[in-house]
């Protein structure tokens, strides 16, 4: 007897639908069929992910996808969600399962804070006339300006990476991702002048030559890592952890570790490739600092070091210890960060929005006195322009996007990555699937959302009459809250709209 009723109703249209059978090759969930007897499509909607694929290649509009009706008695406390996953879990006896962010009902700070304009006194500046500096630089400052006997500047500046726009391409395993999704980030991460980051899967052979667009990354798995890919990369990251789910390792399910991912990853074929949830060699920022002057030695400290950390409640008193380990960069994740697999019950209930952590951290490195001693990239559901223009106005020197970027890919959200059968191409490793994806045109569609998004930047710098990035990072006078009570603005370090 099953209990879950589907989720989703495959509505088709039969005056229009012509059985050409293309939602049956196109759904890797086998939800259609055809009856050869009746000459008419079936569908078994139990297996619907909701992913649309069926909806999106149908040539003549017959289908739509629409949440079920069908309902359980009204209870406030004992909701559809909260049965529905009891029953699963009495099925099945295991973890649910799921991936990209958390989708709960929790506070968006981001819609709660305003951004300020010029008027009369301070004049806007006209973005399509004058000229915009959008340019970043992460990696720590130099302290002072050194001259030698000849007056001549000494070129000391600690190693950096420089970007076009305060935009990079989070983290996102070959594995967790497909070769094209790979392809598409690192492509258009070339020709926008930015970056795109390995993820813990390893840098695949054909990858090397966007070196100078790419972050390596090592996580406690190490999988993938060695000498030559350290030195590929643009510079390294240490991922501590991740905001999907803070305090536990990476798990890429046994289905997605394919022969050239098992190659990539140096991990044996068809197994579960799961991390550990500490490095097992640090237990302390002393040990991390090691990590950091190990890898920093390995690369001849040409390149900067950045760790990841999940916001988590006191994010501030551990970036400020990662800030002392010697990393050039703090990367913080927040709580609706995506992933290809969690454990729902983490990915739902641990960790910190995002805001709250950036600013916290912040405002304590200055309090410090080392803010200038480490960049901040944060992550975790950046949407739109004028979320990273808010990170920016609160204290971070860049930000990472990810399911955006998968989002302009073609993701439509479905949520069931970890299954391998991923329609659109993205988080797949069946062949059939991801050849799906065109890397040319998938790498065209990033690279004219993030210029999409940096025009929208410049013009909100425009707008309040700054035309240089640097001179809006932390320039929280330029943000008001609203609806927030006197604590949280407190902890924004904003005031209310209309102060
Ligand atoms: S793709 Fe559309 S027209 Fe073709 S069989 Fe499916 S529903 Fe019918
Ligand atoms: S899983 Fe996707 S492709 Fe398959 S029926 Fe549902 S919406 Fe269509
Ligand atoms: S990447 Fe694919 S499987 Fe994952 S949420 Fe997006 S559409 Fe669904």
């Amino acid at each position: 007897m099953n209990m879950l009723y589907p989720q989703f109703e495959v509505i088709r249209n039969p005056s229009r639908c012509i059985n050409c059978r293309a939602c049956e090759k196109q759904c890797a969930n086998e939800v259609h069929g055809y009856d050869e007897n009746l000459k008419m499509m079936t569908c078994d909607e139990s297996k619907c992910v909701n992913c649309h694929r069926c909806v999106a290649i149908c040539p003549t509009r017959a289908l739509k996808i629409v949440k079920t009706d069908h309902t359980f008695k009204e209870n406030a406390n004992w909701t559809e969600k909260a049965i529905t996953e009891i029953y699963r879990q009495a099925e099945t006896g295991g973890v649910l399962l799921s991936s990209m962010g958390n989708p709960e009902q929790h506070p968006i700070y981001w819609d709660k804070i305003l951004i300020n304009a010029s008027q009369v006194t301070n004049p806007p500046i006209d973005p399509l006339r004058e000229p915009m500096e959008t340019r970043t630089f992460l990696g720590k400052k130099a302290g002072k300006i050194e001259r030698d006997e000849n007056g001549n500047l000494i070129d000391n500046l600690p190693p950096h990476i420089e970007l076009n726009m305060p935009v990079m391409f989070s983290a996102m395993s070959y594995g967790s991702i497909s070769y094209n999704a790979h392809a598409a980030l690192a492509k258009a991460a070339r020709e926008l002048g930015i970056c795109y980051n390995t993820g813990e899967g390893g840098l695949h052979e054909d990858f090397y030559e966007y070196g100078a667009n790419t972050i390596v990354q090592v996580a406690s798995g190490r999988f993938g890592v060695h000498t030559d890919y350290l030195n590929a990369g643009a510079a390294i990251e240490i991922k501590m952890g991740q905001g999907a789910k803070p305090g536990i390792g990476g798990h890429l399910p046994a289905v997605k570790v394919g022969s050239d991912i098992s190659k990539t990853r140096m991990i044996p074929e068809n197994t579960d490739a799961i991390s550990p949830a500490p490095h097992h060699d640090i237990y302390s920022i002393e040990d991390l600092r090691q990590l950091v002057y190990s890898i920093k030695e390995a690369t001849n400290y040409k390149k900067p070091v950045m760790v990841k950390i999940a916001a988590v409640h006191n994010v501030s008193a551990i970036a400020s210890g990662v800030a002392r380990s010697g990393a050039d960069i703090i990367c913080i994740d927040g709580y609706r960060g995506g992933t290809g697999a969690a454990p729902t019950r983490i990915r739902d209930s641990v960790g910190i929005p995002i805001e709250l952590a950036l600013a916290a951290v912040d405002q304590r490195l200055r309090d410090e006195g080392i803010r200038d001693k480490v960049s901040i990239v944060v992550g975790g559901s950046i949407r739109n322009s004028s979320d990273l223009m808010k990170a920016i106005l609160l204290g971070a020197d860049a930000c990472y996007i990810a399911t955006a970027a998968l989002l302009a890919l073609g993701c439509h959200l479905c949520r069931t990555c970890q299954t391998g059968k991923c329609n659109w191409g993205i988080a797949t490793q069946r062949e059939d699937l991801v050849k799906r994806l065109n890397p040319e045109i998938g790498a065209q569609r990033l690279v004219n959302l993030v210029t999409a998004w940096n025009h929208e930047l410049e013009e909100m710098m425009g707008g309040m009459g700054i035309n240089s990035i640097e001179a809006l990072r932390g320039n929280r006078l330029m943000l008001r809250g609203i609806g927030l009570t006197q604590k949280e603005l407190d902890i924004l370090g904003i005031k209310h709209a209309g102060e």
